[in-house]
């Protein structure tokens, strides 16, 4: 039976290994899986280096009262989730 492309076997774009259900210019699920891997390596490392300068940043300008310093403390976290979901949709756009 053809798959949804009409090909049994497709090869994939990155190892060239033939693979039933994928469409050409797709990658197998191992190469796929390896990708999103060093993705989510490269934006935890960005969202890190992110959530560092800004702490430097809170650090440096000093509490002007408890309520700002807090708020400032509770934002770094928060800082960190959307640096790395931003981080790691860039780089699975950009990455080869
Ligand atoms: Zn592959």
């Amino acid at each position: 039976m053809q798959s949804h492309t009409g090909w049994r076997e497709v090869p994939c774009v990155e190892c060239g290994a033939f693979v039933e259900g994928i469409a050409f210019v797709q990658r197998c699920a191992a190469c796929q899986e390896r990708r999103t891997a060093r993705a989510a390596r490269i934006a935890r490392w960005a969202a890190l280096a992110g959530t560092l300068v800004m702490a430097a940043w809170v650090y440096s300008r000093g509490p002007a009262s408890s309520l700002m310093q807090w708020t400032a403390v509770a934002a770094l976290p928060l800082t960190y989730v959307l640096i790395r979901s931003i981080a790691l949709r860039v780089a699975m756009e950009v990455l080869p």
